[in-house]
Protein backbone atom coordinates (compact mmCIF):
# COMPACT_ATOMS: atom_id res chain seq x y z
CA UNK A 1 0.00 0.00 0.00
CA UNK A 2 1.39 3.30 -1.13
CA UNK A 3 2.27 5.79 1.65
CA UNK A 4 0.27 8.24 0.02
CA UNK A 5 -2.91 6.36 0.50
CA UNK A 6 -4.63 8.59 4.04
CA UNK A 7 -3.61 12.19 2.18
CA UNK A 8 -4.85 11.46 -1.30
CA UNK A 9 -8.18 8.83 -0.87
CA UNK A 10 -8.76 5.93 -3.34
CA UNK A 11 -8.45 7.71 -6.69
CA UNK A 12 -11.16 4.80 -7.58
CA UNK A 13 -13.28 6.81 -6.19
CA UNK A 14 -12.93 10.11 -8.59
CA UNK A 15 -16.57 10.36 -10.05
CA UNK A 16 -16.83 9.36 -13.72
CA UNK A 17 -17.43 12.41 -15.82
CA UNK A 18 -20.58 11.21 -17.29
CA UNK A 19 -21.64 10.91 -13.87
CA UNK A 20 -25.45 12.29 -13.69
CA UNK A 21 -24.26 15.42 -12.00
CA UNK A 22 -22.92 16.75 -15.16
CA UNK A 23 -26.05 16.52 -17.17
CA UNK A 24 -27.44 14.01 -19.89
CA UNK A 25 -24.38 15.42 -22.12
CA UNK A 26 -22.02 14.63 -19.57
CA UNK A 27 -21.47 18.47 -19.34
CA UNK A 28 -21.54 20.49 -16.66
CA UNK A 29 -24.79 22.98 -16.83
CA UNK A 30 -24.16 26.35 -16.37
CA UNK A 31 -23.97 28.18 -13.73
CA UNK A 32 -25.26 31.30 -12.35
CA UNK A 33 -23.08 33.65 -12.65
CA UNK A 34 -22.60 34.33 -8.76
CA UNK A 35 -21.17 30.89 -8.74
CA UNK A 36 -18.21 31.97 -10.96
CA UNK A 37 -17.80 35.42 -9.20
CA UNK A 38 -14.60 35.12 -6.81
CA UNK A 39 -13.10 38.27 -4.87
CA UNK A 40 -10.04 37.02 -5.75
CA UNK A 41 -10.47 36.32 -9.43
CA UNK A 42 -11.40 38.02 -12.16
CA UNK A 43 -15.52 37.70 -12.82
CA UNK A 44 -16.29 34.97 -15.67
CA UNK A 45 -19.78 34.89 -17.35
CA UNK A 46 -21.26 31.54 -16.94
CA UNK A 47 -20.18 29.07 -19.76
CA UNK A 48 -22.24 28.70 -22.87
CA UNK A 49 -23.29 25.21 -22.61
CA UNK A 50 -22.06 23.30 -26.37
CA UNK A 51 -23.58 20.40 -27.19
CA UNK A 52 -21.13 18.40 -28.39
CA UNK A 53 -22.93 14.90 -28.24
CA UNK A 54 -24.88 14.80 -31.33
CA UNK A 55 -21.04 15.18 -33.15
CA UNK A 56 -19.07 13.08 -30.81
CA UNK A 57 -17.06 10.75 -32.40
CA UNK A 58 -14.76 7.91 -31.49
CA UNK A 59 -11.14 8.50 -30.83
CA UNK A 60 -8.58 6.20 -29.98
CA UNK A 61 -6.45 7.06 -27.04
CA UNK A 62 -4.31 3.72 -26.12
CA UNK A 63 -0.88 3.68 -27.94
CA UNK A 64 0.51 1.52 -25.10
CA UNK A 65 2.32 -2.11 -25.59
CA UNK A 66 4.26 -2.88 -23.38
CA UNK A 67 7.89 -4.18 -24.43
CA UNK A 68 9.07 -8.02 -23.45
CA UNK A 69 11.84 -6.25 -21.50
CA UNK A 70 8.95 -4.20 -19.38
CA UNK A 71 6.76 -7.17 -19.56
CA UNK A 72 9.54 -9.26 -17.78
CA UNK A 73 10.22 -7.48 -14.92
CA UNK A 74 9.38 -8.81 -11.67
CA UNK A 75 7.27 -7.35 -8.61
CA UNK A 76 10.46 -7.35 -6.90
CA UNK A 77 11.93 -5.69 -9.64
CA UNK A 78 9.41 -3.00 -9.85
CA UNK A 79 8.96 -2.22 -6.76
CA UNK A 80 13.17 -1.57 -6.19
CA UNK A 81 13.54 0.71 -9.11
CA UNK A 82 10.55 2.75 -8.17
CA UNK A 83 11.93 2.76 -4.41
CA UNK A 84 15.40 4.07 -6.14
CA UNK A 85 13.73 6.96 -8.30
CA UNK A 86 11.06 7.92 -5.61
CA UNK A 87 8.11 7.00 -7.78
CA UNK A 88 4.88 6.02 -6.10
CA UNK A 89 2.03 5.35 -7.77
CA UNK A 90 -1.71 4.78 -7.20
CA UNK A 91 -4.60 3.48 -9.06
CA UNK A 92 -5.77 0.76 -10.79
CA UNK A 93 -3.71 -1.30 -13.13
CA UNK A 94 -0.71 1.02 -13.31
CA UNK A 95 1.81 -0.40 -16.02
CA UNK A 96 5.01 -1.07 -14.89
CA UNK A 97 8.16 1.65 -15.43
CA UNK A 98 9.69 1.84 -18.34
CA UNK A 99 13.62 2.03 -17.36
CA UNK A 100 14.67 2.46 -20.80
CA UNK A 101 13.52 4.62 -23.76
CA UNK A 102 14.05 1.92 -26.25
CA UNK A 103 10.84 0.32 -23.80
CA UNK A 104 8.49 2.78 -24.27
CA UNK A 105 7.85 2.28 -28.02
CA UNK A 106 7.49 5.64 -29.10
CA UNK A 107 7.73 6.24 -32.81
CA UNK A 108 10.95 6.16 -34.61
CA UNK A 109 10.09 10.40 -35.53
CA UNK A 110 9.91 10.93 -31.63
CA UNK A 111 12.81 8.73 -30.61
CA UNK A 112 15.04 10.66 -33.00
CA UNK A 113 14.23 13.89 -31.28
CA UNK A 114 14.93 12.42 -27.88
CA UNK A 115 18.15 11.19 -29.28
CA UNK A 116 19.14 14.50 -30.49
CA UNK A 117 18.86 16.23 -27.48
CA UNK A 118 20.89 13.78 -25.57
CA UNK A 119 19.24 12.49 -23.14
CA UNK A 120 20.41 9.16 -21.73
CA UNK A 121 17.44 7.56 -19.89
CA UNK A 122 14.09 8.82 -18.66
CA UNK A 123 13.83 10.93 -15.94
CA UNK A 124 11.32 9.22 -13.09
CA UNK A 125 8.53 11.07 -14.42
CA UNK A 126 8.63 9.81 -17.87
CA UNK A 127 9.55 6.37 -16.80
CA UNK A 128 6.43 5.94 -14.73
CA UNK A 129 4.38 8.70 -16.46
CA UNK A 130 4.64 7.62 -20.26
CA UNK A 131 3.50 4.31 -20.17
CA UNK A 132 0.46 6.16 -17.98
CA UNK A 133 -0.35 8.45 -20.58
CA UNK A 134 -0.07 6.05 -23.27
CA UNK A 135 -2.50 4.25 -22.03
CA UNK A 136 -5.36 6.57 -22.73
CA UNK A 137 -5.99 7.03 -18.73
CA UNK A 138 -6.40 10.13 -17.02
CA UNK A 139 -3.73 10.92 -14.71
CA UNK A 140 -2.50 12.96 -11.45
CA UNK A 141 1.14 13.75 -11.66
CA UNK A 142 2.83 15.27 -8.66
CA UNK A 143 6.14 16.29 -10.12
CA UNK A 144 7.83 19.83 -9.77
CA UNK A 145 8.81 21.61 -13.06
CA UNK A 146 12.66 20.74 -13.74
CA UNK A 147 11.49 16.72 -12.79
CA UNK A 148 10.96 16.38 -17.40
CA UNK A 149 7.21 16.63 -16.92
CA UNK A 150 7.11 18.54 -19.78
CA UNK A 151 8.23 15.69 -22.10
CA UNK A 152 6.15 13.25 -20.17
CA UNK A 153 3.06 14.88 -21.12
CA UNK A 154 4.12 15.93 -24.49
CA UNK A 155 5.71 13.25 -26.44
CA UNK A 156 2.61 10.97 -25.39
CA UNK A 157 0.63 14.02 -26.63
CA UNK A 158 2.70 13.78 -29.88
CA UNK A 159 1.76 10.30 -30.69
CA UNK A 160 -1.94 11.10 -29.66
CA UNK A 161 -2.10 13.99 -32.20
CA UNK A 162 -0.73 11.85 -35.13
CA UNK A 163 -3.53 8.87 -34.62
CA UNK A 164 -6.37 11.55 -35.08
CA UNK A 165 -8.28 12.83 -38.08
CA UNK A 166 -6.32 15.89 -39.51
CA UNK A 167 -7.61 19.12 -38.71
CA UNK A 168 -10.41 19.87 -41.06
CA UNK A 169 -10.73 24.18 -41.80
CA UNK A 170 -12.24 25.44 -38.70
CA UNK A 171 -11.13 22.60 -35.98
CA UNK A 172 -9.46 23.90 -33.00
CA UNK A 173 -6.46 21.94 -31.79
CA UNK A 174 -6.34 18.10 -30.32
CA UNK A 175 -4.20 19.34 -27.77
CA UNK A 176 -4.86 21.61 -25.17
CA UNK A 177 -1.96 22.43 -22.60
CA UNK A 178 -3.51 24.82 -19.85
CA UNK A 179 -0.46 27.27 -17.90
CA UNK A 180 -0.79 29.37 -15.06
CA UNK A 181 1.95 31.93 -16.73
CA UNK A 182 2.95 33.02 -20.16
CA UNK A 183 6.38 31.91 -19.25
CA UNK A 184 5.51 28.96 -18.55
CA UNK A 185 3.80 28.51 -21.61
CA UNK A 186 6.46 30.05 -23.95
CA UNK A 187 8.72 27.41 -22.46
CA UNK A 188 6.09 24.15 -22.95
CA UNK A 189 5.84 25.52 -26.70
CA UNK A 190 9.63 25.20 -27.25
CA UNK A 191 9.58 22.19 -26.45
CA UNK A 192 6.67 21.02 -28.76
CA UNK A 193 7.86 23.07 -31.58
CA UNK A 194 11.25 20.64 -30.92
CA UNK A 195 10.36 17.37 -30.23
CA UNK A 196 6.90 18.02 -32.33
CA UNK A 197 8.58 19.18 -35.80
CA UNK A 198 9.79 15.95 -37.35
CA UNK A 199 5.74 14.78 -37.61
CA UNK A 200 4.96 18.21 -38.40
CA UNK A 201 2.87 19.18 -35.69
CA UNK A 202 1.89 22.46 -35.07
CA UNK A 203 1.59 24.44 -31.72
CA UNK A 204 1.05 27.94 -30.38
CA UNK A 205 0.77 29.86 -27.50
CA UNK A 206 -2.40 31.78 -26.64
CA UNK A 207 -1.39 34.67 -23.93
CA UNK A 208 -2.58 37.65 -22.66
CA UNK A 209 -0.64 40.51 -22.57
CA UNK A 210 0.42 40.89 -26.53
CA UNK A 211 -1.65 41.67 -29.29
CA UNK A 212 -3.80 39.02 -30.02
CA UNK A 213 -3.64 39.19 -34.26
CA UNK A 214 -0.56 36.67 -34.67
CA UNK A 215 -2.40 34.45 -32.25
CA UNK A 216 -5.67 34.91 -34.27
CA UNK A 217 -3.49 34.05 -37.53
CA UNK A 218 -1.95 30.76 -35.52
CA UNK A 219 -5.43 29.67 -34.43
CA UNK A 220 -7.08 30.25 -38.00
CA UNK A 221 -4.41 28.55 -40.04
CA UNK A 222 -5.18 25.50 -38.04
CA UNK A 223 -2.75 23.82 -34.65
CA UNK A 224 -2.78 20.42 -33.31
CA UNK A 225 -1.67 21.91 -30.07
CA UNK A 226 -2.40 24.82 -28.32
CA UNK A 227 -0.53 25.84 -25.13
CA UNK A 228 -2.68 28.89 -23.19
CA UNK A 229 -3.29 30.58 -20.55
CA UNK A 230 -6.70 30.59 -19.29
CA UNK A 231 -7.62 34.23 -19.66
CA UNK A 232 -6.31 34.83 -23.04
CA UNK A 233 -7.89 31.48 -24.41
CA UNK A 234 -11.50 32.23 -23.30
CA UNK A 235 -11.28 35.53 -25.18
CA UNK A 236 -10.31 33.75 -28.30
CA UNK A 237 -13.37 31.57 -27.87
CA UNK A 238 -15.94 33.93 -27.17
CA UNK A 239 -14.14 35.91 -29.94
CA UNK A 240 -14.86 32.56 -31.87
CA UNK A 241 -11.08 32.40 -33.07
CA UNK A 242 -10.89 28.71 -31.81
CA UNK A 243 -12.83 26.21 -30.05
CA UNK A 244 -12.33 23.21 -28.27
CA UNK A 245 -14.60 20.74 -30.07
CA UNK A 246 -11.55 18.16 -31.16
CA UNK A 247 -9.63 18.52 -27.82
CA UNK A 248 -9.12 14.34 -26.95
CA UNK A 249 -6.18 15.41 -24.81
CA UNK A 250 -5.87 18.10 -21.99
CA UNK A 251 -3.11 18.55 -19.78
CA UNK A 252 -3.49 21.08 -16.59
CA UNK A 253 0.20 22.23 -15.59
CA UNK A 254 1.26 23.35 -12.41
CA UNK A 255 -2.26 23.01 -11.03
CA UNK A 256 -1.66 24.22 -7.87
CA UNK A 257 -0.13 27.47 -9.51
CA UNK A 258 -3.13 27.95 -11.48
CA UNK A 259 -5.72 28.13 -8.15
CA UNK A 260 -3.30 30.33 -6.53
CA UNK A 261 -3.51 32.73 -9.16
CA UNK A 262 -7.19 32.44 -8.66
CA UNK A 263 -7.75 30.65 -12.32
CA UNK A 264 -10.43 28.33 -10.80
CA UNK A 265 -13.17 29.62 -12.08
CA UNK A 266 -11.69 29.71 -15.68
CA UNK A 267 -10.41 26.47 -15.84
CA UNK A 268 -13.67 25.00 -15.11
CA UNK A 269 -14.91 27.05 -17.48
CA UNK A 270 -12.72 26.09 -20.35
CA UNK A 271 -12.68 22.26 -18.85
CA UNK A 272 -16.80 22.97 -19.44
CA UNK A 273 -16.50 22.75 -23.00
CA UNK A 274 -14.11 19.80 -23.90
CA UNK A 275 -15.68 16.28 -24.49
CA UNK A 276 -15.75 14.26 -21.47
CA UNK A 277 -14.55 11.72 -22.90
CA UNK A 278 -11.49 13.23 -23.51
CA UNK A 279 -7.80 11.96 -21.63
CA UNK A 280 -6.97 14.64 -18.98
CA UNK A 281 -3.55 15.23 -17.01
CA UNK A 282 -3.10 16.87 -14.15
CA UNK A 283 0.06 18.38 -12.74
CA UNK A 284 0.92 20.02 -9.98
CA UNK A 285 3.71 20.54 -8.02
CA UNK A 286 2.00 20.01 -4.47
CA UNK A 287 -0.90 18.13 -2.95
CA UNK A 288 -3.20 20.51 -0.78
CA UNK A 289 -7.15 19.47 -0.46
CA UNK A 290 -8.36 22.52 -2.93
CA UNK A 291 -5.76 20.80 -5.92
CA UNK A 292 -7.33 17.22 -5.13
CA UNK A 293 -10.98 18.94 -5.13
CA UNK A 294 -10.31 20.37 -8.40
CA UNK A 295 -8.65 17.48 -9.89
CA UNK A 296 -12.24 14.87 -8.49
CA UNK A 297 -13.87 17.53 -11.07
CA UNK A 298 -12.00 16.58 -13.95
CA UNK A 299 -10.21 13.41 -13.74
CA UNK A 300 -11.95 9.64 -14.34
CA UNK A 301 -10.35 6.52 -12.58
CA UNK A 302 -7.21 8.41 -12.82
CA UNK A 303 -3.67 7.18 -12.07
CA UNK A 304 -1.56 9.09 -9.78
CA UNK A 305 2.28 9.29 -10.32
CA UNK A 306 4.28 11.27 -7.20
CA UNK A 307 7.91 11.82 -7.51
CA UNK A 308 9.85 12.19 -4.64
CA UNK A 309 7.45 12.83 -1.32
CA UNK A 310 4.79 14.47 -1.65
CA UNK A 311 5.58 16.57 2.00
CA UNK A 312 7.08 19.40 0.60
CA UNK A 313 10.68 19.31 0.11
CA UNK A 314 13.29 21.12 -0.92
CA UNK A 315 16.14 20.14 -3.66
CA UNK A 316 19.10 18.21 -1.60
CA UNK A 317 21.51 19.78 -3.99
CA UNK A 318 20.86 23.37 -3.21
CA UNK A 319 22.36 24.65 -0.10
CA UNK A 320 19.73 26.93 2.10
CA UNK A 321 20.88 29.80 4.72
CA UNK A 322 18.53 31.66 6.35
CA UNK A 323 19.43 35.11 8.12
CA UNK A 324 17.13 36.82 11.12
CA UNK A 325 16.82 40.50 9.83
CA UNK A 326 14.60 43.53 9.97
CA UNK A 327 13.33 45.02 7.43
CA UNK A 328 15.40 48.02 7.06
CA UNK A 329 18.74 46.27 7.50
CA UNK A 330 17.49 44.11 4.39
CA UNK A 331 19.14 46.43 1.65
CA UNK A 332 22.57 46.88 2.75
CA UNK A 333 22.02 43.06 3.65
CA UNK A 334 21.67 42.65 0.16
CA UNK A 335 24.28 44.29 -1.66
CA UNK A 336 26.99 43.10 1.21
CA UNK A 337 25.63 39.32 -0.03
CA UNK A 338 26.10 40.49 -3.03
CA UNK A 339 29.68 41.62 -2.94
CA UNK A 340 30.33 38.44 -1.46
CA UNK A 341 28.78 36.31 -3.83
CA UNK A 342 29.10 38.32 -7.15
CA UNK A 343 31.20 36.73 -10.06
CA UNK A 344 29.75 37.44 -12.79
CA UNK A 345 26.65 34.25 -12.31
CA UNK A 346 23.06 34.36 -12.79
CA UNK A 347 21.20 35.75 -9.47
CA UNK A 348 17.41 35.74 -8.97
CA UNK A 349 16.55 37.90 -6.32
CA UNK A 350 12.60 37.75 -5.27
CA UNK A 351 10.47 40.23 -3.68
CA UNK A 352 6.98 40.35 -2.78
CA UNK A 353 5.39 42.85 -4.70
CA UNK A 354 5.78 44.83 -7.87
CA UNK A 355 6.53 47.90 -6.20
CA UNK A 356 9.40 46.46 -4.01
CA UNK A 357 10.96 44.97 -6.57
CA UNK A 358 10.66 47.96 -9.16
CA UNK A 359 12.35 50.24 -6.37
CA UNK A 360 15.15 48.05 -5.05
CA UNK A 361 15.86 47.58 -8.72
CA UNK A 362 16.01 50.92 -9.47
CA UNK A 363 18.37 51.52 -6.33
CA UNK A 364 20.54 48.27 -7.42
CA UNK A 365 20.78 50.21 -10.38
CA UNK A 366 22.10 53.51 -9.08
CA UNK A 367 24.40 51.69 -7.00
CA UNK A 368 25.62 49.97 -10.22
CA UNK A 369 24.49 46.02 -10.18
CA UNK A 370 23.61 44.90 -13.39
CA UNK A 371 19.77 44.12 -12.26
CA UNK A 372 16.99 43.80 -14.21
CA UNK A 373 13.32 43.13 -13.13
CA UNK A 374 10.50 41.00 -14.38
CA UNK A 375 7.22 41.65 -12.89
CA UNK A 376 3.42 41.02 -13.90
CA UNK A 377 3.14 44.93 -14.55
CA UNK A 378 5.58 44.61 -17.03
CA UNK A 379 4.51 44.69 -20.92
CA UNK A 380 5.42 41.38 -22.38
CA UNK A 381 7.72 42.85 -24.51
CA UNK A 382 10.02 43.94 -21.60
CA UNK A 383 9.18 40.45 -19.84
CA UNK A 384 11.21 38.65 -23.00
CA UNK A 385 13.66 40.76 -23.20
CA UNK A 386 14.57 40.51 -19.40
CA UNK A 387 14.47 37.08 -19.25
CA UNK A 388 16.59 36.95 -22.40
CA UNK A 389 18.95 39.34 -21.06
CA UNK A 390 19.28 37.46 -18.22
CA UNK A 391 19.31 33.97 -19.53
CA UNK A 392 21.82 35.38 -22.08
CA UNK A 393 23.88 36.53 -18.96
CA UNK A 394 24.12 39.84 -19.77
CA UNK A 395 22.58 40.93 -16.54
CA UNK A 396 23.10 38.17 -14.19
CA UNK A 397 20.76 40.05 -11.41
CA UNK A 398 17.11 39.52 -11.79
CA UNK A 399 14.62 41.04 -9.55
CA UNK A 400 11.35 39.00 -9.76
CA UNK A 401 7.96 38.41 -7.82
CA UNK A 402 6.40 34.89 -7.87
CA UNK A 403 5.64 35.48 -11.62
CA UNK A 404 9.06 34.06 -12.13
CA UNK A 405 9.14 31.55 -9.47
CA UNK A 406 7.70 28.40 -10.94
CA UNK A 407 8.14 26.70 -13.89
CA UNK A 408 10.75 29.09 -15.38
CA UNK A 409 13.78 26.70 -16.53
CA UNK A 410 16.68 29.19 -16.37
CA UNK A 411 19.86 27.00 -16.84
CA UNK A 412 22.77 27.86 -14.20
CA UNK A 413 21.19 29.98 -11.62
CA UNK A 414 23.84 29.95 -8.88
CA UNK A 415 21.94 31.48 -5.99
CA UNK A 416 18.61 32.23 -5.33
CA UNK A 417 18.06 35.21 -2.72
CA UNK A 418 14.47 36.03 -1.07
CA UNK A 419 15.00 39.58 -0.23
CA UNK A 420 11.27 39.20 1.24
CA UNK A 421 9.82 35.73 2.62
CA UNK A 422 6.93 34.51 0.46
CA UNK A 423 3.76 33.94 0.94
CA UNK A 424 3.55 30.13 1.57
CA UNK A 425 6.43 27.34 2.28
CA UNK A 426 5.40 26.39 -1.01
CA UNK A 427 6.79 29.10 -2.84
CA UNK A 428 9.84 29.12 -0.47
CA UNK A 429 10.72 26.01 -2.11
CA UNK A 430 9.48 26.43 -5.90
CA UNK A 431 11.13 30.07 -5.82
CA UNK A 432 14.48 28.26 -4.24
CA UNK A 433 14.37 25.51 -6.97
CA UNK A 434 15.46 27.93 -9.99
CA UNK A 435 18.96 26.71 -8.32
CA UNK A 436 20.33 23.69 -8.38
CA UNK A 437 18.55 22.44 -11.67
CA UNK A 438 19.55 19.82 -13.95
CA UNK A 439 22.35 17.99 -11.35
CA UNK A 440 24.00 21.37 -10.36
CA UNK A 441 24.75 22.93 -6.95
CA UNK A 442 22.71 25.70 -6.25
CA UNK A 443 22.37 28.05 -2.84
CA UNK A 444 19.18 30.19 -1.61
CA UNK A 445 19.88 33.14 0.78
CA UNK A 446 16.39 33.96 2.74
CA UNK A 447 15.81 37.36 5.03
CA UNK A 448 13.82 36.00 7.52
CA UNK A 449 11.32 39.28 9.92
CA UNK A 450 9.58 38.95 12.67
CA UNK A 451 6.87 39.58 10.42
CA UNK A 452 7.76 36.24 8.79
CA UNK A 453 7.59 34.17 12.02
CA UNK A 454 4.85 32.40 11.46
CA UNK A 455 6.46 30.50 8.75
CA UNK A 456 9.62 29.46 10.95
CA UNK A 457 8.43 25.76 12.46
CA UNK A 458 7.33 24.40 8.82
CA UNK A 459 10.60 26.13 7.42
CA UNK A 460 13.03 24.43 9.81
CA UNK A 461 11.30 21.20 8.76
CA UNK A 462 12.14 21.85 5.12
CA UNK A 463 16.04 22.86 6.03
CA UNK A 464 16.40 20.01 8.49
CA UNK A 465 15.16 17.36 5.67
CA UNK A 466 17.45 18.94 3.47
CA UNK A 467 20.51 18.25 5.49
CA UNK A 468 20.76 21.87 6.26
CA UNK A 469 21.99 23.58 9.52
CA UNK A 470 18.61 25.40 10.96
CA UNK A 471 19.90 28.90 12.56
CA UNK A 472 19.47 29.60 16.22
CA UNK A 473 18.05 32.66 16.00
CA UNK A 474 15.31 30.68 13.60
CA UNK A 475 15.61 28.17 15.73
CA UNK A 476 14.17 30.43 18.48
CA UNK A 477 11.88 31.76 16.88
CA UNK A 478 10.30 28.36 15.44
CA UNK A 479 9.84 27.73 19.47
CA UNK A 480 7.67 30.92 19.76
CA UNK A 481 10.39 33.15 21.28
CA UNK A 482 11.00 36.58 19.00
CA UNK A 483 13.92 37.70 17.71
CA UNK A 484 16.43 40.23 18.44
CA UNK A 485 15.46 43.89 17.00
CA UNK A 486 18.72 43.80 15.17
CA UNK A 487 19.14 40.54 13.45
CA UNK A 488 21.48 38.17 14.98
CA UNK A 489 22.92 34.51 13.56
CA UNK A 490 23.91 36.16 9.83
CA UNK A 491 24.75 33.99 6.91
CA UNK A 492 28.59 34.61 7.64
CA UNK A 493 27.65 32.42 10.81
CA UNK A 494 26.73 30.09 8.71
CA UNK A 495 30.71 29.09 7.44
CA UNK A 496 29.41 28.33 4.38
CA UNK A 497 30.38 29.52 1.17
CA UNK A 498 31.10 33.29 2.02
CA UNK A 499 34.98 33.23 3.07
CA UNK A 500 36.21 36.43 5.27
CA UNK A 501 35.24 39.99 5.14
CA UNK A 502 32.50 42.09 6.19
CA UNK A 503 30.55 40.87 9.66
CA UNK A 504 26.91 39.90 9.46
CA UNK A 505 26.28 40.92 12.71
P1 LIG B 1 10.74 20.24 -17.21
O1 LIG B 1 10.49 19.52 -15.91
O2 LIG B 1 9.83 19.80 -18.26
O3 LIG B 1 10.78 21.73 -17.01
O4 LIG B 1 12.20 19.79 -17.72
C1 LIG B 1 13.40 20.33 -17.28
C2 LIG B 1 14.54 20.11 -18.28
O5 LIG B 1 14.88 18.71 -18.37
C3 LIG B 1 14.23 20.54 -19.69
O6 LIG B 1 15.28 21.37 -20.13
C4 LIG B 1 14.17 19.27 -20.50
O7 LIG B 1 14.59 19.44 -21.83
C5 LIG B 1 15.11 18.36 -19.72
N1 LIG B 1 14.78 16.91 -19.87
C6 LIG B 1 13.59 16.37 -20.15
N2 LIG B 1 13.68 15.02 -20.21
C7 LIG B 1 14.96 14.70 -19.96
C8 LIG B 1 15.68 13.45 -19.86
N3 LIG B 1 15.09 12.27 -20.04
N4 LIG B 1 17.01 13.50 -19.59
C9 LIG B 1 17.62 14.69 -19.40
N5 LIG B 1 16.99 15.91 -19.46
C10 LIG B 1 15.68 15.91 -19.74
Amino acid sequence: MSRYDNRSGDPSSYRPRTDSSLGTTGFEPPRSKKEYDSSSAPVVSPPKKIDLLDGLTHFEKNFYAESPSVASMTDEEIEAYRLKRQITVEGKDVPKPVREFRDIGFPEYVMQEVMKAGFVEPTPIQAQGWPMALKGRDLIGIAETGSGKTLAYLLPAIVHVNAQPILAPGDGPIVLVLAPTRELAVQIQQEATKFGSSSKIKSTCIYGGVPKGPQVRDLQKGVEIVIATPGRLIDMMESHHTNLRRVTYLVLDEADRMLDMGFEPQMKKIVSQIRPDRQTLYWSATWPKEVEILARQFLYNPYKVVIGSSDLKANHAIHQHVEIVSENQKYKKLVDLMEDIMDGSRILVFMDTKKGCDQITRQLRMDGWPALSIHGDKSQAERDWVLSEFKAGKSPIMTATDVAARGLDVKDVKYVINYDFPGSLEDYVHRIGRTGRAGAKGTAYTFFTAANARFAKELIVILEEAGQKVNPELAKMGRGVPPPPTGHGGFRNRGRGLGGGRSWN
